[in-house]
């Protein structure tokens, strides 16, 4: 496994980043799967009303779509999140998955839960 050394101080500094950004995450997952809930709420009233084509159940169908795919990007970046914390404790944090080069601090100031180089991500693309 790659290591990176940075100064104790610099990595103190991104895994606090880091857990406020997981905690961010966090408290915005919460917020949604409680407007889900109200969702799944209106739309079982709506069943039970008369008229089940109404423009109001499709448009919270659009919405709850919407939600559920803004939901899997919150969900995919805290798993990075998490995985960069965990990086951190290890002594692998800033050092690039596939080419175990350093990713550059500039980098990782503007996407601390990055694990790619700039050179990698780009050929993900
Ligand atoms: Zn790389």
């Amino acid at each position: 496994m790659a290591t990176r050394k940075l100064a104790a101080s610099t990595l103190d500094r991104f895994k606090r980043i880091l857990e406020e950004r997981e905690r961010e995450l966090l408290a915005i997952i919460a917020e949604h799967e409680a407007e889900r809930h109200e969702v799944r709420m209106a739309e079982t009233a709506a069943e039970r009303s008369p008229d089940p084509e109404s423009a109001e159940g499709g448009s919270m169908a659009f919405e709850f779509e919407k939600e559920l795919s803004v939901d899997r990007n919150t969900r995919d970046i805290l798993a990075q999140v998490r995985r960069a914390i965990i990086a951190v404790e290890d002594g692998t944090y800033g050092a690039c998955l596939v080419c175990s080069r350093p990713i550059k601090v500039a980098r990782l100031r503007a996407l601390p839960h990055t694990s790619l180089c700039v050179n990698c991500a780009s050929r993900r693309r």
